[in-house]
């Protein structure tokens, strides 16, 4: 699932992006393939270098251009930053900032998995199918709503900003998550948290059994369900189905809203290796739409 974080500086969102590529499932080996090619086509393998076995993750710069984006070049085509997060991670830091045509230009690659450039008489496909992680500020100064530092930002600079993040790429992300800043605690306390090795175990079986069900719908994961589908794939309890009902009537979440919760709650239940979807699984999935909620 894609994701956004959004909180005020320091509060530890790039390290969260970072941490990502350690909990998701080990490259298979026609992943690693894949990946290799791009970065072989991209001129950036070693020489004498194996498979990538790594999962890739990129954090491109808010200046990135749109062919530095999604790939592109005159007489010598090259895989943008897109392709080159293939099987990985793509994070956008301060998502706001990056220029207006590259973000656009991601709508395509984020619905397709491919990106196919077109010069003249020949094209040139890649492959693109990444998580997205977008990180935001709460405002161009980053303390708006912080319980500290005051915000100093005009309110017609507030809502230009907020502006900027809507659009394509924001309507394809199900998961919205604040993240707050640190607590001195929190930095230097001593209790350990749950190991990434763990989570990754988990987050494989849940891979697993995802594979499992959605294979005679042709996909693999739960965030790619089409929505025809949904209703069928997700196995909903019928308490769950009521309580997206009420969240229509009370929250106003909109059809496509209702489609991202349904993946979501569907990837809740995976985790904890439940068969159906019940009414716990939909409220998980509910606490991540706090842009909607907002709005
Ligand atoms: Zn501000």
């Amino acid at each position: 699932h894609n994701l956004l974080l959004k909180g005020p500086p320091g509060g530890g969102k790039t390290m969260l992006a970072r941490r990502l590529p350690g909990i998701l499932p080990p490259l298979t080996h026609t992943e690693a393939l894949e990946v290799t090619q791009i970065y072989s086509v991209a001129g950036l393998l070693p020489e004498d270098s194996g498979l990538i076995a790594q999962r890739p993750f990129r954090a491109p710069h808010q200046s990135v251009s749109l062919a530095g984006l999604v790939g592109g070049g005159g007489l010598a085509p090259h895989p943008g930053e897109a392709s080159l997060a293939h099987r990985g991670v793509l994070f956008m830091d301060e998502a706001a900032e990056f220029r207006r045509d590259a973000v656009q230009a991601l709508r395509g690659p984020l619905e397709e998995g491919s990106i196919t450039i077109v010069r003249g008489r020949w094209s040139v496909t890649y492959p693109c199918r990444f998580q997205l992680v977008a990180a935001t500020n709460p405002c161009p100064c980053g303390y708006s709503g912080d319980a500290v530092r005051q915000c100093k930002c005009l309110p017609g600079r507030l809502a230009a900003y907020a502006e900027r993040l809507s659009g394509p790429v924001i309507d394809r992300i199900d998961l919205q998550v604040e993240v707050d800043r640190l607590k001195k605690r929190e930095i230097f306390g001593r209790e350990p948290g749950e190991p990434s090795a763990t989570v990754r175990e988990r987050v494989v079986r849940a891979r697993e059994r995802q594979q499992e069900r959605l294979a005679p719908f042709g996909v693999a994961t739960n965030a790619e369900i089409p929505p025809p589908h949904l209703e069928e794939a997700c196995r909903l309890t019928p308490e769950a189905k009521r309580a997206i009902e009420a969240s229509v009537d009370t929250s106003g979440l909109s059809a496509r809203g209702v489609h991202r919760v349904m993946r979501v709650a569907r990837t809740c239940a995976d985790l904890s290796g439940a068969e159906k979807v019940d009414f716990r699984d939909v409220q998980d999935a509910l606490s991540f739409r706090m842009l909607d909620r907002k709005r």
